[in-house]
Parts: structure tokens; sequence; C-alpha cells
């Protein structure tokens, strides 16, 4: 049955509801859409502007405030002020240590290796919840805007998100209420709002310089019969315009000898002069020199100062163009395009150098912050069927993936994967000595595998019984052409291996696709929380077991009052497993690592201490 709606915003009727391209970014997020006379439009709601920054405030009664508003609570409530949260989507605090001090707000660090959350007052959030707010701000917008309901979006991410950061965006936008049909590299929707690779019979090889508020990126591109193939990637996560704004800001501090000391004691200073700064770089887009007034503080600086200020960061961002071009093993004549992208690309020198780089004049003719989302809404209309002159390729229309620990889903394939597909993931085992291991297969998009539909079940025997944690259990998905998807886990070590090959799509109707997709959103608000409660409560079940067993191994090497206290806490984390209050899960599993951890460390040196001198000894 198709749906009709009717446009508010224009009168006509429409065969197919909008379907909106996203660009969720680390320091602006914006929407995009086809108007009726096909040409892709950013979304400015209300005059509220296009880009919304990605910045989440949480007020004293946990009030939510997303986009400009936020960003004015920056210095004057950092703690409950939220900012680059992309830069922790789908990351575990161990990829994240090295940079810790970049937050301002509170990131817990209680597992290295599971998924980071942040601490807001008494409660805990993963990015995926935050990320959800923002694309929920942008959904809202765009409703208000069109005024007719916006349910399905494509949104983009950089070319070197991994799979778990790329289905921590998918879930992200099920919070929001968005079925996202697909995850698109970034600088593949820039090409596309260039009109480069719109035409399958072209073959392209393209570089795509990404320079936004605190990230750079370059890829680059191949492109043939209408699929964009990565050849390379690289760039540095901690540099962008923020650095051009640093570059000033010191530079008025030591030119007017102001004292840093005494002015970090002025947030509200710092801050002002620090936006002032950015002001200030924009205005060179102008004129050459510009004059700011800053309380009785006149500061001035010229172009050429800035350039050169500037210029060791640009250098930098061109040696990482070099390192793509080798490790995709082409020379600067055999690139096609070179495509601009992100707000910073704007500073004259940065388009000077990058195009005396490649040796040709850049794409900049589109703004370069809107770049992407306007590829990303073309993206959605060629996806809509809307171009039939777009060959779309054939896709899963559900996610495939196995059960894991508490009846969780996880998925291997997404849905909308063009097939034929591979992929896989490793898992290992949860108890000591386990020998077999139960593999379910799931096809569905809700968190809880009961409300999937099963594909198949079997069971890998025969692993070598060892430690919980120890064997190594690939699985692995390949989903053919003719849509039959062949499973099979193998243990590494000692070679088990076992295969089975199902057809997802057998036995299952359009409309029972349609009501299973409908239901993953409507429920996205409980299953996540829900899955949010299995996971606390696994990592805390995890816990007291490792706990537990330290105690009885240790427990002589320990003082009376540690034992105690370890017991203590145990029990009520224990209490809190039962609970089914997540946050206060969290705050038990903090409490005893916390407690913990300092006398385990100890343990832990004196061991390799021993270890150490009874090497030396031989
Ligand atoms: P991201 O992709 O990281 O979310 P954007 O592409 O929106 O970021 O880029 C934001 C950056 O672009 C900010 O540092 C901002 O100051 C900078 N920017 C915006 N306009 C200009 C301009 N006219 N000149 C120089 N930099 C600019
Ligand atoms: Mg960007």
């Amino acid at each position: 049955m198709a749906k009709i709606s009717i446009n508010l915003a224009t009168g006509s009727i429409q065969k197919e509801e909008i379907i909106v391209g996203i660009d969720l970014g680390t320091t602006n997020s914006l929407v995009a859409f086809i108007n009726p006379d096909k040409e892709p439009k950013v979304i400015n709601d209300a005059g509220k502007g296009v880009l919304v920054p990605s910045i989440v405030h949480f007020g004293p009664a946990g009030e939510v405030t997303v986009g400009n508003e936020a960003k004015n609570y920056l210095l004057t409530d950092p703690q409950n002020t939220i900012f680059s949260v992309k830069r922790l989507l789908g990351r575990s605090y161990k990829d994240i240590e090295k940079h810790k001090d970049f937050f301002s707000y509170k990131v817990i660090d209680d597992d290295s290796e599971s998924l980071v959350k942040i601490k807001v007052g008494d409660t805990f959030y993963t990015p995926i919840e935050l990320s959800g707010m923002i694309l929920k701000e942008l959904k809202q917008r765009a409703e208000h805007a069109l005024k007719t309901p916006v349910n399905r979006a494509v949104v983009t991410v950089p070319a070197y998100f991994n799979d778990s950061q790329r289905q921590a965006t998918r879930d992200a936008g099920k919070l929001a209420g968005l079925d996202v049909l697909r995850i698109v590299n970034e600088p593949t929707a820039a090409s596309l709002a260039y009109g480069i690779g719109l035409n399958p019979d072209e073959t392209k090889t393209i570089a795509v310089y990404d320079l936004g508020g605190g990230t750079f990126d370059v890829s680059i591109l191949q492109i043939q019969n209408g699929i964009f193939e990565v050849l390379a990637t690289n760039g540095d996560t901690f540099l962008g315009g923020d650095d051009f704004d640093a570059a000033i800001l010191d530079y008025w501090i030591k030119n007017n000898h102001l004292d840093l000391d005494t002015l970090l004691l002025y947030p509200k200073i710092m801050q002002e002069m620090r936006l002032k700064a950015e002001e200030t770089k924009k205005m060179f887009l102008h004129q050459s020199i510009v004059n700011q007034k800053i309380g009785d503080i006149w500061c001035t600086i010229d172009r050429n100062t800035f350039e050169q200020l500037i210029l060791p960061k640009v250098e930098q961002t061109i040696d990482c163009c070099r390192k793509a071009l080798a490790d995709a093993k082409l020379d600067i004549s055999q690139i096609d395009e070179v495509v601009m992208v992100g707000g910073s690309t704007r500073t004259a020198l940065v388009k000077r150098m990058v195009s005396e780089f490649f040796g040709r004049p850049v794409h900049d003719e589109v703004n370069p912050d809107e770049v992407v989302a306007l590829g990303a809404a073309i993206q959605a209309d060629i996806l809509a069927g809307n171009r039939k002159d777009i060959l779309l390729l054939d896709v899963t229309p559900l996610s495939l993936g196995i059960e894991t620990m508490g009846g969780l889903m996880d998925v291997i394939i997404p849905r909308n994967s063009k097939v034929p597909t591979k992929a896989g993931r490793q898992y290992t085992t949860s108890i000591d000595g386990q020998v077999n291991m139960k593999i379910a297969v799931y096809q569905g998009e809700r968190d809880l595998i009961k409300e999937n539909r099963k594909l198949a079940e079997f069971d890998l025997k025969g692993i070598p019984a060892m430690p919980a944690g120890f064997p190594k259990v690939d699985i692995n998905f390949l989903l053919n052409a003719d849509g039959i998807l062949k499973i099979q886990a193998i243990e590494l070590r000692s070679g088990v291996k076992q295969e089975v090959e199902v057809k997802p799509t057998y036995g299952i109707t359009d409309d029972q696709v349609e009501k299973m997709l409908m239901d993953s959103i409507t429920h996205a608000k409980d299953d996540i929380a829900q899955r949010m409660l299995i996971e606390a409560r696994t990592e805390g079940e995890q816990m007291v077991y490792t706990v537990e067993r330290f105690i009885e191994k240790h427990g002589t090497h320990l003082s009376v009052a540690e034992v105690t206290n370890t017991q203590q806490y145990l029990k009520s984390l224990k209490e809190a497993l039962t609970s089914g209050d997540k946050d206060l899960i969290h705050k038990n599993i903090d409490e005893l690592n916390e407690f913990t951890r300092p006398f385990a460390e100890r343990l832990m040196d004196q061991a390799i201490g021993t270890a150490m001198r009874g090497k030396s000894v031989e």
C-alpha cells in the first residue's frame, strides 16, 4: 500500500515522504532536503540559522537544549555542556585516553574495553543518546520548516569510521525517531553535491579535503559505475579551525602583554576573546586588517600575520595529503578533481596551498559547510527512487546479526547494505572452561532478539577448555547476490569450525518487513533503555565475578578493612543489579572500581616485581 502525503509547505501532493540528508558534524550539524524544483537545499528553520552547533546542555532539572543556545554554556557551565560528542561515538575509553584532557565534562573510565559514557549530574549518557538529541533537534527543525513529518534520513560519517562507529550513528538516528536508510561517507556526499559520480559512465579519481572545526581529513576516492571506493584516508583528529582561533588569541595576548594566568581566572572574558578571534578569522575573507575592541583593549591583527601564524598547521594538512596519495599509490597528476569541504576551507591560505599542492583549481563553488548535507540529500533522493537514471543496487531489507549476552541483538550486516556483502566480528566465551558456543542468527531492527526473527541456531562444538575470554571465535556472514546467507563460525586457536546457510527473505512478506521497521522506530526508546540496562547488568555481573575471585585468591595479602569494605561495596552492587536502575548500577560499579583499583594495582606491581626479580636471577 502506497502512502500519500500532502506537503503543506508547497500545497502539493507528495507520493513519497521526504527523506532528509543530515551532516552530523563534530562542530556543526545540519539538515538538507530536495525541494520541489529538484534542487538540494539546506534547512534554515525560523531563521535560527543553517548550522546547528553540535552541543548539548543539561539544565538543573535535566532540561535539554541543543545548538547555539547550548553553546552559550560552554564556559559558564562546562560540566553540563557536552561538545564534540562525535569524537566519542562508538569509542572505548582506551581509544580516547590520550585526549581525555580535551573534554571539560566527565568521561567515565570504569572499563577501558567497553564503550565510553558521559556523566552529567547523577545520570550517565552514552554518546549515542547525546548524538540522538542532536539528530532529534535537526528532525524537529526539518519538520517545522517543511511542515511535514520527517521519519527517514541519510546520515553522513567520516570515511574512516569503523563498523562500531557506523552502528552507533544508526542507533543515534533510531533514538531520534529516524529510520537511517543509509550511512554515507562524508567525502562521497560532498562529491555528489558537485555532481561527481552521478553519471554512471564516468570513471574518476578525486581528492576530498575536509578541514572542519576540530578535525582534518583527506580522502582519495575512485568512482566507477556510480560506485565510490575509498582508496585512502589520512588526517589529524585534533587539527582544525579551532587552532586558527587559538593562534589569533595567543597573538593578541602576547601583543597586548596580557597575563594569561590572570585571564584564565575570567572565563567570560576568555570566551569573548575566543569568539572575537573566530569572528576576526572570518573577516579576513573581505578585509586585510581587523580591529576588535574587547573590554577597553584594542586587539589588532592583519591577514599576513594571521597566515604566518597558521602556516605550520596548513603545512601539516598538506603532509597528510601527500601520505594519502602515497597510500593510494597515486601520483598527483592522476587526481581528476579536488573538492573542498568544511568551514575552515574558506581560509584563503588553505585554498591557495591545497590548489598549489594538487596543481589545479579546487572546487569551492558550493558552501563548504553545507556541501556534505546537500550531498546527503541527493543520496536520499536516489534512495527514494526519484532519480530513475541512477541504478539502485540491491540491498538487504533487514539487519542480520547474532544473539549476545543478555539476549541482545548484535548486528553484523546492517540493513540497506549492498549485496553481495560480507562482514564478521570476533567473540569469546563468558564462562571458564566453556567448550560449546551457541550461535543464534536473527534478522530485524530491535535491540532484543526476542522481538526479532530467528533464522538459524547451531552449536560450535569442541572448543578446547580455556579460561573465559581466551577463545577467539570469528563469526562471518556472507550474503551472496541471490540473498543466501552463509554463516561461518571458527575458533581461531583450535581451528574448530561450523557452517550453515539460510535464506533470510524466505517466508517473509514486504508488509511484514515494513511492520518490523515501523516497530523498531516506535519502540526505539524502550528498546535502547532495555539494552543499556542489560549492558549495565552484564558489566556489573562480570565485575562481581572478577572481584569475588580476586578476593578469594589474594584476600590474604589485603588488610581486614580492605576486605570488609570491598565486601560491603560488592553487596551494594549486587543489590543495585536487581534494581532495574542502570544509573544506580553504574554508580556502584564506579565506586567498587575506585575502591579496589589501588590495591589491585599494588598487588599487580608486586607480582610483576617478583616475576622480574625471578628473571634477573637466571
Ligand atoms: P565540522 O565538520 O567539524 O562540524 P564545520 O565544517 O562546520 O565543522 O567547520 C567549522 C569551522 O569552520 C569552525 O572552526 C569555523 O570557525 C570555521 N569557519 C566558518 N566560516 C569560516 C570562514 N569564513 N573563514 C574561516 N573559517 C571559517
Ligand atoms: Mg564536517
